[in-house]
């Protein structure tokens, strides 16, 4: 229920964002926590601020033209979402998949303001992206993609205005595509305006693996506050790409049996465990598919296509794809098979009804803007790192990851049970965020 006070706030922004229901949905699970808030801190329901955190600062859209291979041009639309800028340049990643709208990207920038701010770094929030598909586009065709995207991106942002990195469809390829296109417009060598570089070009170790390395670290941090861990656990990891990959990396090397991964195809299982060399083999070095990696692993590993990976009975579940991935129905699955601890690698991969039956069911969830937290955090090491013209090893760099992932998992505990909800994230993950933008956006006066 919202309380009567942010009543009117989330009927504005549903009368003002027409038809952008993930937008809706990210919005409404803020303010769903915080009537305690405005109760305990009057001061917060005042002055238009939570209104404000409500509307992006600045919104972008823009052609992007290009020539594919057969000569033909090619129009799609591009995004930025400048979202709030009170604790630090706005930071967030770029998403290439079909499916994006001006609602993809605003759920995205708002979700990751309070993501950032968690972090307890100094980064504002912002995303970005395009309805482009890089599925089966060739090198150059994405090269010419993300240049021309680049050429207008170009002039909004900058190391101290705004700083993206990748999302969904956008890795280090794109990304050493769309650094090239801006260091040639500006003539400047700016390492610090994009994060989730190459290694060679101004990249930090570990910002490739750090959003599901981030993940599993919270998941273990919620494990041990029930005096459980990875060990001897069946795993199942939505997606496989980026944060899936790195999930079921850390998960493995924590003890964890990852047993069956997916992508918007299918899904496999394979009882002895995922072979992570072959998988990333497949995915990272042939683009290929999980029907792929199945076929290569022979009879121990089953592909089933179209089929839904949350049947498959486990202990620890980590939805690593996109977001309203996994249903009410699929949680009320996972917790009749058993699950004990979910944890969100993507962003707003369960819808409301799933977290619903998982706080219901007492089961750890841990929501996105707390345990992905760890990719825009290592961004963050990234961007220290260039601003000192300097590279950190692994350990170090990785051992700061670990740092910041257990801070955000003691702030959202702590906060849970100062608001009277011990053990729930939900609540501790958006009440802390919010608590730090707020505070910072009445510092900075109505601007
Ligand atoms: P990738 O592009 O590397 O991988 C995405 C994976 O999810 C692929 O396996 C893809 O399968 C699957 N997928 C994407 N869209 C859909 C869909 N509509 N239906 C079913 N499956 C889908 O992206 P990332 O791993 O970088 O991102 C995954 C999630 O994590 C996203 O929600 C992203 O916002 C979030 N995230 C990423 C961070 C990062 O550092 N990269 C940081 C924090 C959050 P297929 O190949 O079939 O499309």
């Amino acid at each position: 229920m919202l309380d009567e006070k942010l009543e009117p706030i989330y009927a504005d922004v549903l009368r003002r964002n027409p038809e952008e229901s993930e937008f809706h949905q990210a919005v409404r699970e803020v303010l769903d926590s915080l009537g305690a808030v405005v109760a305990k801190h009057p001061e917060y329901a005042e002055g238009a601020l939570i209104e404000r955190l409500c509307e992006p600062e600045r919104q972008i859209i823009f052609r992007v033209p290009w020539v594919d291979d057969k000569n033909r041009v090619q129009i799609n639309r591009g995004f930025r979402v400048q979202f709030n800028s009170a604790l630090g340049p706005y930071k967030g990643g770029l998403r290439f998949h079909p499916s994006v709208m001006l609602g993809t990207i605003k759920f995205l920038g708002f979700e990751q303001t309070f993501k950032n701010a968690l972090t307890g770094m100094p980064i504002g929030g912002g995303k970005g992206g395009s309805d482009f598909d890089p599925k089966g586009r060739s090198d150059n065709e994405i090269m010419r993609f993300c240049q021309s995207f680049m050429t207008e991106l170009a002039r909004h942002i900058g190391e101290y205005t705004d700083v993206p990195a990748g999302d969904i469809g956008v890795g280090q390829r794109e990304l050493g595509y769309m650094f090239g296109q801006y260091k040639r417009m500006t003539n400047r060598y700016e390492s610090g305006v994009l994060t989730g570089k190459g290694l060679v070009w101004g990249g930090s170790r570990v910002r490739t693996e750090a959003t599901g390395y981030g993940a599993v670290y919270f998941v273990d941090c919620m494990l041990r506050t029930r005096n459980q861990s990875f060990d001897g656990k069946r795993v199942i990891v939505s997606g496989s790409g980026n944060v899936a990959v790195y999930t079921m990396q850390k998960a493995a090397a924590l003890g964890g049996r990852v047993i069956a991964c997916s992508d918007s195809n299918g899904y496999v299982v394979e009882e002895k465990g995922i072979d992570l060399d072959t998988l990333k083999e497949v995915k990272e070095r042939r683009r290929g598919r999980v029907s792929d990696y199945a076929k290569l692993r022979g009879p121990g590993a089953v592909y089933i296509p179209n089929g839904r990976i949350w049947d498959v009975p486990a202990d620890i579940a980590m939805p690593s794809a996109t977001q309203n991935e996994l249903t009410g129905q699929d949680a009320r699955t996972l917790v009749k098979n058993g699950i004990i601890a979910v944890g969100e690698g993507a962003n707003m991969p369960c819808t409301p009804e799933a977290v619903r039956a998982f706080l219901d069911a007492n089961v750890l969830f841990g929501p996105g803007k707390a345990a992905n937290a760890g990719g825009v955090a290592t961004s963050a090491l990234e961007m220290q790192q260039n601003a000192s013209r300097d590279s950190w090893s692994f350990e170090t760099t990785e051992a700061r990851l670990r740092e910041i992932m257990y801070g955000i998992h003691d702030r959202c505990e702590k906060t849970a049970e100062e608001y009277g909800a011990p053990g729930n994230y939900v609540l501790g993950a958006n009440i802390a965020g919010f608590t730090r933008v707020a505070e910072a956006v009445r510092a900075l006066g109505v601007i």
